[in-house]
């Protein structure tokens, strides 16, 4: 099985509010049709800017202090579940069986931290061998009312359920860069350890509601540290997320134990 995260940055231009890319995601569709034809494939994908701009305005990521927030949840939930449907509608176009499924649904958090996540849906279509496609979303939280659960502490939570024998982030830059990827002097990283992650003086500005590539590369060191390898890639370049997928090598960044 692969688990597959489309990033937000990938799916939408994440400067302009609720631009969905629709051109690059036929053509990733296209790309990921083999993959699901060959074996099981979960889909991830972020909030970009569908998600991001409204979280942060009402301050969601934050947790709910005010009655002004409750609009920011419905408006966040309802954000996200028109970017879903967008990328289901793609992907669905292109001849992949795919399935959203609500994640505010079926996770429950605490603190911020994801706790738990009910998937008998998930493993009945993978069972059936539909393609369960779930987002970053809003999320009930015990102790903030809500929160903001990033598509990248989905992913690693459900690699930790789900075992894939494959984990792949697709997104807009070719992987971690030791500054920001338009800096000059930043240079591609190929392979990063969480032994050796500490001593890399890596410079990952943050920037959208859920932190951005820091926030990636903690999720993805900690399923290293569990003994997932994943490879963040970037599907901007044309044909480079469906060799990732078949397994062969690619330019990008491997975050192995
Ligand atoms: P996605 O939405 O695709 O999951 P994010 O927006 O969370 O991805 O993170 C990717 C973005 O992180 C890139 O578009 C890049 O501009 C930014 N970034 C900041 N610092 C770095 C870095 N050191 N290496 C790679 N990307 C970085």
């Amino acid at each position: 099985m692969i688990l597959l995260k489309l990033g937000g940055s990938l799916i939408t231009r994440k400067e302009v509010p609720f631009s969905f890319r629709h051109r690059v995601m036929r053509r990733l569709a296209s790309e990921i049709l083999p993959a699901a034809e060959r074996e099981g494939l979960v889909v991830v994908h972020g909030g970009g800017s569908f998600g991001h701009p409204l979280a942060l305005e009402y301050s969601l990521h934050r947790g709910l202090s005010s009655e002004h927030q409750l609009r920011g949840v419905a408006l966040t939930r309802h954000a996200m579940a028109e970017l879903n449907r967008l990328v289901v509608g793609c992907l669905l176009d292109a001849g992949v069986s795919a399935f959203g499924v609500q994640t505010s649904a079926i996770a429950k958090c605490s603190g911020g931290r994801l706790e738990g996540l009910e998937l008998s849906t998930v493993r009945w279509l993978l069972k059936h061998g539909l393609v369960p496609v779930l987002c970053g979303d809003v999320a009930q939280d015990s102790e903030l009312g809500a929160c903001i659960l990033s598509g990248d502490t989905l992913l690693r939570v459900l690699a930790l359920e789900l075992k894939p024998e494959r984990i792949v982030l697709a997104t807009d830059v070719d992987g971690v860069y030791t500054a920001r990827p338009d800096k000059p002097g930043a240079e591609l990283v190929p392979e990063i350890t969480p032994r050796e992650a500490h001593r890399l003086k890596l410079s990952l500005e943050g920037g959208d509601a859920t932190g951005g590539m820091r926030r990636k590369l903690e999720e993805l060191l900690e399923l290293a540290k569990h003994g997932y390898t994943s490879l963040i890639i970037n599907a901007l370049e044309e044909g480079r997320l469906r060799k990732a997928l078949s397994g062969e090598s690619v330019r990008g960044t491997i975050v192995k134990r």
